[in-house]
């Protein structure tokens, strides 16, 4: 055989190989995507191209109709990156020289949004609290006596735990004393439903690779149009300049500033016709939902604890669950173990805390847990 055959078989059986050995997901986003969002990332498209620039817009409204039942007031920008630039976008475009912000952090990605700010310079005030606990609406009110805050964030899901921040009752408390909202909705947009103006949202973050199931690649930011109109000149980036990304999008038709994720775009359309076909925000948290409780219960059943107490909200999206009280249990040993048998698990990341977690949104129906749960028995019991 000559070596160029030969290296055409060997790049052919590595493919072969990699999809044999694919796995389920089980993590929170990326996450198991349908073949079909993968499948219409066949075609190349071109980034300036009209045709290309119209699905964006089409993108942009939908996410603006899924968002709220009054769309007048709101626009969806898109961002290149994954989920941390956009959140990074939004809180360094809003945020004026002499503004402030105050942001509740109880969990991994509060805390992202800390040293994200700090970086940026922006005055920051932290309201911090243990992972496994809610904020204090009191706590809020207290801080907020400070005149100098201009601006207030928080994550809904914190994914970290899996627990659900109250931003209803937090958003009550912040647009009361005239502040600017915004919520890093990342792990939660599209599968618990929300409608960001009775939230009083002003940012609301997501990205395409969460609960609407698309592949990485981008995040967006649906805002108060007006809000955003008064950011102009803010930026403290030129990549990640929101006002800039948003005025491009709506004076050139769809159009992004530099090179977009052309692939993911396309895969994201599909992944909101498929959301729509399942039958929209509630249909899919339904889903998530179900799972969640099958997954919890069936855990407790194999012995496992869960890291939120009863008396925590407890997302649909992700759940942590302790390491069982045993001195032979090995994380790294179970997460091998069920690799082999088709699913990822992902590691904890609670602080002084010995947990891992388990995602169930993307392409996972109760099926998938049922067989997640018998090969975690059958691991256990070996
Ligand atoms: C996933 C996620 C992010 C963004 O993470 P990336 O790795 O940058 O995509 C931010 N906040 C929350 C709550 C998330 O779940």
């Amino acid at each position: 055989m000559n070596a160029k055959i030969e290296l055409e078989n060997e790049i052919a059986n590595q493919a072969a190989q990699e999809l044999e050995n694919k796995y389920l997901l089980l993590t929170p986003g990326p996450l198991s995507t349908s073949t079909t969002v993968r499948r219409v990332m066949q075609r190349d498209w071109c980034t300036w191209d009209k045709e290309y620039n119209a699905l964006v817009q089409n993108i942009r409204s939908r996410l603006v109709g899924m968002a709220t039942a009054q769309p007048e007031q709101y626009s969806a920008v898109l961002m290149q990156g994954s989920g941390s630039f956009s959140v990074e976008s939004v809180l360094g475009s809003v945020i004026p020289q002499d503004g402030k912000i105050l942001i509740i952090n109880n969990g991994a990605y509060g805390a992202r949004m800390v040293q994200m700010a700090r970086c940026l310079n922006i005055d920051v005030v932290e309201l911090r609290y243990p992972e496994m606990q809610i904020p204090q609406l009191a706590d809020i009110e207290k801080a907020l006596e400070d005149e100098s805050i201009s601006h207030v964030s928080c994550v809904h899901c914190e994914t970290t735990t899996g627990l659900l921040n109250p931003i209803q009752e937090i958003g009550r408390i912040v647009k009361a004393k005239n502040k600017v909202w915004i919520v890093d909705a990342m792990s939660s947009f599209g599968g618990v439903p929300m409608d960001i103006a009775e939230l009083d949202i002003d940012f609301l973050i997501s990205s395409a690779n969460k609960c609407i199931q698309g592949v990485p690649g981008f995040g967006f930011i649906l805002t108060k149009i007006e809000q955003l109109q008064a950011c102009k000149g803010l930026a403290r980036s030129v990549s990640l300049d929101l006002y800039d990304q948003w005025n491009t999008m709506e004076q050139q038709g769809g159009k992004w500033r530099f090179t977009s994720p052309t692939h993911v775009v396309r895969a994201f359309y599909q992944a909101l016709l498929e959301l729509e076909q399942e039958g929209g925000v509630t249909a899919r948290y339904q889903r998530y939902l179900n799972n969640q409780q099958r997954l919890s219960t069936g855990m407790q059943a194999l012995g496992f604890e869960m890291v939120l107490d009863q008396n925590t909200p407890q997302s649909p999206i992700i759940t942590t669950f302790l390491y069982p009280n045993e001195d032979d249990f090995s994380f790294q040993a179970l997460y091998e173990n069920l690799k082999q048998a088709g699913f990822v698990i992902y590691p904890g990341k609670v602080t002084d805390l010995n947990c891992f977690r388990i995602g169930n949104i993307g392409e996972v129906y109760l099926d998938d847990i049922e067989r997640l749960l018998t090969a975690i028995e059958q691991y256990r019991q070996a």
